[in-house]
């Protein structure tokens, strides 16, 4: 007996010691955690994982195990992992390696040899394909592609360029290829623009969505190719985290690279996803009837189910005034959601439409409590006082996006200047008490980068450089990036396990090539992280920490 105990005691104790040895510090740095208090650290220790505590340099170098990996941010900055709560991500992702991409590219020039590039990747018949996340104003030239330059840049290939939901150009070899020769070839009441002699320009105007649907789809080879390397893309703007909203041209199909991916334990991105109804008008029956299997939350800490939208019933998709059987069919999907505890999220352009939207969820709610389902309305960039005190009761949340740095001319051409300054009104949804999780909307109606997101949100500028939103819509460095990290985070139920740096919580966090709190605003748009890690696991590494790969 006494030998027993003799041998037991020694061993207990090296095995509590080695549950608090870090395998992972990071020390001299200056590390925003973005907690309730924002307050910054120097230091962090990592263990399997998850981040065990934050504290000066000589407190956490004490933690470390006698193997840990030590890493010396030589006063770098470091934030939680960024989320953007409504990014198209998994259709992003499955279309990134075949795609050309004119996100924040400065010149036309720039962006026709980039389609040179593509072209010289494709096989003989093979697409060339620029999918949107552009617009003319961010070029020096402040112009579209003409259809001889697009032709010249493609060579023999079929070519396409997307300009958010609006607008296509097309070369011949494309039109030809589609069997376009006039209007009525076209789509979803497409039309073919035309000079003022009525020769077509190769231009295409509305139509969009279905157009698209026309062109060949990537294999899934392609596929999961792009989705690993597109989240490897994120991870290089300081991305650990994005919410999915579904959205146009996604099928079902979309989802077996990202499944793919996942199963094979190469995401480096943690991702949640809504469903949207994949078959008009008989969304009723499909989420009750195929959705209805799938558990809230299914999933794990890398992807998970987070219930549906952003479309719903799709004849209600940016309506201001649907017709009353298609409200009903929405409320009988919301209230069969609600009994089943899954979350929501829907897409509403404007405050006009959301009152209808807000009346069925109230009507919900009276029926079968929605307040801790964490359901969200994406948009609203002019969401007026009333809708978001109606949402705070609900328990709902905003998704906010930067849609107008692209749109925020055109905001002030429609709504007039005193309108836009306030949209979207984030500091009024703060004072109200509504969570906000901000974002993108990415990768056709908006770039990708985080970070260009995050400038716009303290500039207020367009990409073409006017300054459109006022200082008092417009919120401090630390709450917009507690928006893009804690702020999304709510969205997905993670708000407990991500979204800042504190003990107990993923270690997800970014290293910043400069210090977001301190550079002026004009170079935020051009941070990028060197060090990215999820879960504790490093993920992206360059310049400095390249050896850390
Ligand atoms: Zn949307």
């Amino acid at each position: 007996m006494p030998m027993k105990l003799i041998c037991l005691i020694p061993l207990a104790l090296t095995v509590s010691l080695l549950a608090q040895d870090a395998d992972t510090v990071l020390i001299n740095g200056k590390i925003l955690t973005a907690d309730a208090q924002f307050s910054a650290q120097q230091a962090l220790a990592v263990r399997d994982g998850k981040i065990t505590a934050v504290g000066t340099t000589a407190q956490i170098r004490k933690l470390a195990g006698a193997r840990a990996r030590v890493i010396d941010l030589g006063g770098r900055t470091v934030i939680p992992g960024l989320i953007d709560s409504h990014m198209h991500a998994i259709r992003a992702a499955s279309f990134f390696a075949t795609e050309s991409n004119w996100a924040g590219v400065p010149t036309l020039a720039e962006a026709l040899d980039r389609i040179r590039e593509s072209a010289k990747t494709k096989r003989p018949g093979e697409w060339v394909v620029v999918g949107g996340g552009w617009k003319p104003e961010q070029f020096k030239e402040k112009r579209f592609p003409t259809q001889a330059e697009l032709t010249e840049a493609a060579g023999d290939h079929p070519a396409y360029v997307q300009m958010l939901y609006a607008s296509a150009l097309m070369n011949q070899r494309g039109l030809d290829a589609l069997n376009i020769k006039s209007d009525a070839d076209l789509p979803g009441g497409g039309k073919l623009d035309r000079d003022a002699s009525g020769k077509p320009t190769g231009g295409i105007t509305g139509g969009i969505v279905p157009l698209f649907d026309r062109l060949p789809r990537p294999t899934l080879e392609q596929r999961v190719e792009g989705t690993k390397k597109f989240f490897r893309e994120l991870n290089r703007l300081g991305m650990t985290g994005v919410s999915d909203p579904c959205g146009n041209n996604v099928t079902p199909e979309t989802y077996e690279a990202i499944n793919k991916v996942w199963r094979d334990r190469q995401l480096t991105v943690r991702v949640a996803y809504t469903i949207c109804g994949f078959n008009p008008p008989h969304e009723v029956e499909e989420y009750q009837k195929y959705l209805g299997l799938m558990p809230m939350g299914f999933g794990d800490d890398m992807m998970h189910f987070n219930g549906i939208g952003e479309q719903i019933v799709w004849a209600i998709n940016n309506v201001e005034k649907p017709n009353p059987a298609d409200l009903e069919r929405f409320y009988q999907i919301a209230k069969w959601a609600a009994g089943r505890g899954y979350g929501l999220t829907f897409h509403c352009g404007t405050d006009a439409a959301v009152d209808a939207i807000l009346k069925v969820f109230e009507r919900v709610d009276s029926e079968v409590s929605i307040k801790n389902l964490r359901w969200s309305i994406a948009h609203l960039n002019d969401a007026s006082p009333a809708s978001l005190r109606r949402m705070k009761a609900l328990g709902m949340g905003w998704t906010m996006q930067d849609a107008m740095y692209f749109s925020g001319e055109e905001a002030e051409r429609t709504e007039g200047a005193a309108a836009a300054r306030r949209m979207p009104p984030v500091e009024t949804a703060r004072e109200i008490g509504v969570p906000v999780g901000a974002g993108t909307d990415a990768h056709r109606v908006a770039p990708y980068s985080p970070f260009t997101a995050l400038q716009w949100s303290l500039d207020g500028k367009t990409v073409g450089g006017k300054a459109v939103r006022g200082p008092e819509e417009t919120p401090s460095r630390a709450n917009a990036l507690q928006a893009y990290t804690q702020g999304s985070a709510w969205f997905s139920h993670d708000d407990d396990k991500r979204g800042s740096l504190e003990p107990g919580k993923f270690a997800d966090l970014a290293v910043l090539t400069k210090d977001y709190m301190t550079i002026p605003v004009e170079q935020i748009g051009g941070l990028e992280s060197v060090l990215t890690m999820v879960g504790g696991k490093i993920v992206y590494a360059a310049g400095p920490f390249a050896s850390y790969k």
